[in-house]
């Protein structure tokens, strides 16, 4: 057998967490988090009782007691969703979150035996090694790739930014605008960098209402948006005694930036990472102030508590409440939002 196609279960395991994989088919933000366990309706037999299939955070494994009437652990999870063998799954895997192969492959363990349902031998499907690099300790973590190239032709000035009241000066600040071809084709294509500000992703925004067969938002594969703050790397260089505000878009992000506040980081999301939640705690003290500003609709207001009460462990925390129903961040004025962040203690 080549070796190219024996994946070491175990490694592939140990660097994916269940809630990585629900980001990656995008529909973490489908999940409620509470304390540790995630629940939300089943995506493996597309059930819609929102409290049918739970995940254990700690332990990274999931349950649907509906129609599955099954668990497992990551690999039996990918395994369903794609319907194919638990060896193709850790392929899959390896793929989809750039794990490096050599780690997760020349370390078999005595508990792990080479799978008996291997693909066929012609190889062909097997990814080859990749160069030997001593990763396995850092797998769990493994971080975005910087690109190695940039979307440049953007439009910056495409209807869709003004109508949502983005100035060209901030459209540019951001590096966004509306992308003609590759994979962000047709999309506005918003670039995301990690803290050190170098850029791991374009976002592609669908330029309106899009309809039913079609993502609001799109990600390159593999890319996980868990592991970033959008705009972390800017708001980082602020004053330290000026509050970091957090809010859930990218629209929101660029839009507070535009209004005058700078210091502004979107989770992409409604929910907070561990690899975020450590990102904010790298970047703050017990003096630091943090306002969570998500939409006043379900998911933000599902999500504000959980992050609220994580964040408070080692920074000084506010929640700001909208007080008209599914307000978002973005729709504040300037001087609305001046008077909030001026009322924070
Ligand atoms: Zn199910």
């Amino acid at each position: 057998m080549p070796k190219s196609s024996f994946v070491d279960f175990r490694a592939v395991k140990a660097a994916l967490t269940m809630e990585a994989v629900l980001e990656h088919y995008g529909i973490l933000d489908q999940f409620k988090r509470k304390g540790d366990s995630l629940s939300g309706p089943c995506p493996i037999h597309k059930g819609t009782n929102p409290t049918q299939f739970r995940v254990s955070i700690s332990k990274n494994l999931w349950n649907c007691f509906s129609e599955c009437k099954h668990g497992g652990n990551v690999l039996d999870f990918i395994a369903r969703m794609e319907n194919v063998s638990i060896h193709a799954a850790a392929l899959k895997a390896v793929e989809w979150f750039h794990l490096d192969l050599e780690a997760v492959t020349a370390d078999a363990g005595p508990d792990e035996q080479p799978p008996k349902e291997a693909p066929p031998s012609n190889g062909s499907t097997a990814p080859k090694p990749a160069p030997k690099k001593p990763v396995a300790a850092e797998m769990p973590n493994v971080p975005n790739k910087p690109l190695k190239f940039r979307l440049d032709k953007l439009e910056r000035n495409h209807p869709y930014l003004s109508r949502r009241g983005l100035a060209l000066e901030t459209v540019v600040d951001f590096g966004a605008g509306f992308c003609a071809k590759g994979l962000m084709a047709d999309r506005i294509a918003i670039p995301i960098h990690n803290p050190e500000g170098q850029v791991v992703a374009y976002a592609g925004r669908f330029p309106g209402e899009p309809g039913e067969d079609t993502e609001k938002y799109k990600l390159p594969p593999g890319f996980r948006k868990s592991l970033e703050l959008f705009n972390l790397d800017r708001a980082i260089k602020e004053p330290a005694d000026t509050p970091l505000v957090v809010v859930q878009g990218f629209f929101d992000c660029m839009m507070l930036h535009q209004r005058g506040c700078r210091k502004v980081a979107a989770l992409m999301g409604s929910t907070l990472s561990g690899a975020q939640e450590e990102l904010i705690r790298r970047h703050t003290d017990r003096h630091s102030r943090v306002i969570i500003m998500l939409d006043e609709d379900e998911a933000g207001i599902a999500g504000r508590d959980d992050i609220a009460r994580r964040l408070a462990k080692f920074c000084f925390v506010t929640i700001h409440v909208f007080d008209e129903p599914n307000t978002q961040p973005e729709d504040l004025s300037a001087e609305q939002l001046t008077e909030i962040l001026e009322g924070v203690p």
